[in-house]
This record gives structure tokens, C-alpha cells and sequence, in this order.
């Protein structure tokens, strides 16, 4: 089992993208042993709508609505828990994705949902953070 990201596990400090040094993500979950990382290089294929510096867009390989598609930094992020100060930038960026994705798939006015599932109560089940964009249909409210 994959321990979660507040246990004691191994942690190295690097200086990220943004110029600030914080600790990275558990090396179990990094590089080539995350499943997001290995999409994000190309190493694992996918249906990718959107890329750039900052992230990757792809459609989820078990969409749960007629629009489900992922918005995944290409920076190994494990949860919403290992976000920092300097992250801010990276998280408006992808929130901002996931809003130009819905109207660009002509959902934005008929409404949307955006999730970022935190660990195991939550049901994240991919340890790099994505932001889920759902619509097409009706959604339940509250989740199950
Ligand atoms: P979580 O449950 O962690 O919030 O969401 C993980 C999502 O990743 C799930 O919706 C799942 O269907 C999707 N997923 C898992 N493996 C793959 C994969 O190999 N390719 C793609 N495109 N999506 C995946
Ligand atoms: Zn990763």
C-alpha cells in the first residue's frame, strides 16, 4: 500500500520552477514511478487536449460524464496537502484551464464541477494532483 503523503517517508528538498526551495513529493510517487508524471513526459499515452509550460489536459480514461477531463501540473505535486506559497500561481492556472475547457466544450453556461479528490476519505486514487472538469449532464449534489 501506498503510504499517504503525511506519513514518514523520504523527503528532498529542491528548488522548483518557481525559484523557491521546498520539499518534493515522496520519491515513491516521483518520475517514473507516477502514473501522471509518465503521461505528462508521453511516456504513457493519452487523449491530451491541452498542454503548455505549466500543465497538461487529458481526457480521463473513465469518464464519468460526457465532459471528464484532467488538469495535471507537469510539476510532481503528490496532494493538495504538499501545496506551498509557491504553488499560487500553478493552482490559479489550473482552475483558470479547467473554466477555458468547459467553454471551449460549450458547457461553461449550463454548468460544470471541478474536483480535486485529497487522499483516501476523498477517494484520490493518483497520487499527483489533478483537477478533475466534469459536465454534460446533471450532477448530483452532494456527492456520494
Ligand atoms: P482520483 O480518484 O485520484 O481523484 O482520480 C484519478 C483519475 O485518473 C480517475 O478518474 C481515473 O479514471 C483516472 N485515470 C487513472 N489511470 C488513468 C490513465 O492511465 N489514463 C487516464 N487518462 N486517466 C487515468
Ligand atoms: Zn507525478
Amino acid at each position: 500500500m501506498v503510504p499517504e503523503s503525511g506519513g514518514i517517508v523520504p523527503r528532498i528538498m529542491t528548488r522548483g520552477r518557481d525559484g523557491l526551495s521546498h520539499a518534493a513529493a515522496p520519491a515513491y510517487t516521483r518520475g517514473m514511478s507516477c502514473l501522471f508524471c509518465r503521461i505528462v513526459s508521453g511516456e504513457i499515452p493519452a487523449k491530451k487536449v491541452f498542454e503548455d509550460d505549466d500543465v497538461v489536459a487529458f481526457e480521463d480514461i473513465n469518464p464519468q460524464a460526457p465532459l471528464h477531463v484532467l488538469v495535471v501540473p507537469r510539476a510532481h505535486v503528490a496532494t493538495l496537502n504538499d501545496l506551498g506559497d509557491g504553488h499560487d500561481r500553478l493552482v490559479g492556472v489550473m482552475v483558470r484551464r479547467a473554466a477555458a475547457i468547459a467553454a471551449e466544450r460549450g458547457v461553461a453556461a449550463r454548468g460544470y464541477r471541478t474536483v480535486f479528490n485529497c487522499n483516501g476519505d476523498a477517494g484520490q486514487t493518483v497520487f499527483h494532483i489533478h483537477l478533475h472538469v466534469l459536465g454534460g449532464r446533471a450532477l448530483a449534489w452532494p456527492p456520494g
